[in-house]
This record gives C-alpha cells, sequence and structure tokens, in this order.
C-alpha cells in the first residue's frame, strides 16, 4: 500500500499537465474504483474543456482539480498515475484519462482497490477544513500526540501509528522505521510511554515523514543504508547492529524490528 511519500510522488506526475485543458476524458464508469461516486458517466463531461489547475495531497489521498471540479483519488493497491504520449490508446485498466493536447494524464489499477470522489469548490473546501492535521503540519503538537497516546493507552505503538485519524499516510513500513528509530518494541502499550519518550516519537515522527517526502516523494530515490527501510524486506533481515530482524504481526500486520536496538515496557 503506497503511504505517504508514495502518494505524494504519484501526485506529482500529473503535474507536467498544469494549466492545459482535458480536451476529453476517457472513464470507465463502471469500473469499481468509482464506486464512491454518484453518476461517474457525468464526470467526462463535468470536467470536458476544463484546465487542469491545482493538486494537493492529504496522507494516503489526492485531490486534483479541473475548472471547479474536485476530484479525490486513493490509490489503492495497486493504482498508478502516470503520463502518456498525446498518441498513446487507453488500455483495459485504464480507468481515468484526461487528455491533453501534449500528453494524457493516465490512471492504471489493475485490482480496482483504489477509488475516487468528485467534488465542488464549496463541498471540497468544507472537505478539506474537516481533514485532520498531517504529521508535518504545525498543528501537528507533541500535545495532540500525547492526548491521542492516553486515549489509546491499551493498544501496541505499532497499531496506534496506523490509525489514519491522527497520522494519515503514515503505513507499515513508516510505522515499523518511526519505533526502531525510537527504539521502541512496537508491542508496548502506547500508554507506558513517559513525557520524554513521547517527545521522542513526535520528533521521530516528523523526521521520518521528511525524510521520506525529501527521498521518496521527489524522484522516488533509493533510502540510504541507515534507514531500516533498506533492511526489512529480504526475509530474515539484519539490523545494522548485527542482530536478526524480527517478523510477527503486531496490531494486524506484519511487524518488522529489531530484538536489540527496542526495548519493552
Ligand atoms: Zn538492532
Amino acid at each position: 500500500m503506497p503511504e505517504l511519500a508514495e502518494v505524494a510522488y504519484y501526485a506529482k506526475q500529473w503535474a507536467t499537465g498544469l494549466g492545459q485543458a482535458a480536451k476529453n476524458v476517457e472513464i470507465h464508469p463502471k469500473a469499481r474504483v468509482f464506486r464512491d461516486m454518484e453518476q461517474p458517466g457525468r464526470l467526462a463531461l463535468l470536467i470536458k474543456g476544463s484546465r487542469y489547475k491545482e493538486w494537493r495531497t492529504h496522507g494516503k489521498q489526492m485531490f486534483f482539480r479541473f475548472g471547479n471540479v474536485w476530484l479525490s483519488g486513493h490509490l489503492g493497491m495497486t493504482g498508478k498515475l502516470w503520463v502518456a504520449p498525446k498518441n498513446y490508446i487507453p488500455e483495459k485498466h485504464d480507468h481515468l484519462v484526461f487528455q491533453q493536447a501534449k500528453q494524457q494524464l493516465v490512471f492504471t489499477d489493475p485490482r480496482m482497490f483504489g477509488h475516487w470522489q468528485n467534488y465542488d469548490g464549496a463541498a471540497f473546501d468544507m472537505f478539506w477544513a474537516s481533514l485532520p492535521p498531517e504529521v508535518l503540519d504545525s498543528r501537528f503538537t507533541k500535545s495532540r500526540l500525547s492526548e491521542f497516546l492516553k486515549r489509546r493507552a491499551r493498544s501496541p505503538l505499532k497499531a496506534v501509528l496506523l490509525m489514519q485519524e491522527t497520522f494519515p499516510g503514515v503505513g507499515n513500513w513508516m510505522a515499523d522505521e518511526i519505533l526502531w528509530r525510537c527504539q521502541f518494541d512496537p508491542r508496548r502499550r502506547a500508554g507506558t510511554l513517559s513525557e520524554s519518550e513521547t517527545a521522542q516519537l513526535w520528533t521521530k515522527l516528523r523526521l521520518v515523514c521528511r525524510q521520506a517526502m525529501r527521498v521518496i516523494a521527489t524522484d522516488w530515490n533509493t533510502p540510504p543504508n541507515t534507514w531500516l527501510f533498506n533492511h526489512r524486506w529480504k526475509d530474515g533481515g539484519t539490523c545494522p547492529c548485527g542482530a536478526p530482524l524480527v517478523r510477527e504481526t503486531v496490531g494486524g500486520r506484519t511487524t518488522c524490528w529489531c530484538p536489540t536496538c527496542q526495548e519493552g515496557e
């Protein structure tokens, strides 16, 4: 599943077409990715002729404005955004294509766990205002984190970091990375963190989000070997400290950690 930096990377791909009109919109209105839309068949009419004006991301959600219509997209497991040449003929998994004079903006999703929604300007403003602050937002304060950990006191840290209402865009690999940097056991209960440990978690949350945005969201570079990310994928991976990494299910997800570096309560 793409997490915030991968989502930002994909959303950025369509920036090539900013300022240009969609001469035509090709859509598969019956595709499962449009299950949340009331009338996906009308989307082409609504957008045809409009300029692509703006994009944003929030956690795992992407937003694109064509004229006065906002589209929100979620990549699911296999969704991708890319730019095709103007003479490209859309294929069966290309469920949404904006055809511009110089190129085509394509959403491809073979397994269709992704989903799309549309809003007019006023509805979008309300929706946007209702979204929780992201980790890198100045409203994401230490006290906000501390209160949330208290509310989820009995849950394992790993499960808590996956809660999108407080950590939008943080997914499986990022949660493991953050806990590894903090040297906290992922099974540890959220309520057991001291004030200084909570401050450390806040710092590492922001650090990992910032680094992921810099390394992955810009050009999808390979992260440096100082990240757990580079060691966690192989079976029998080894922590840079030399200890074998452990893989177990915590909070319903496969979790990777170092039993030497990451202490319990
Ligand atoms: Zn280690």
